[in-house]
């Protein structure tokens, strides 16, 4: 992974889909069927893995 991403863009990585959308596509409403959820701040630049899904990205 490149290490000069910007906190923007990185958690831009966490995908445009609405819930609903996301939802409508068999993924996970709160990570876009990533499994992870992108966070960062201060250039701290941390993957999470979604407590939603735990991890497999499906819709529930
Ligand atoms: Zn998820």
């Amino acid at each position: 992974m490149p290490q000069h991403m910007t906190d923007q863009e990185w958690e831009a990585q966490n995908g445009s889909l609405s819930p609903d959308e996301a939802t409508a596509r068999g993924l996970c409403w709160h990570c876009s069927g990533n499994g992870v959820n992108y966070t960062a701040f201060g250039r701290v630049q941390r993957t999470v893995r979604c407590p939603e899904c735990r991890g497999d990205g499906k819709a529930r």
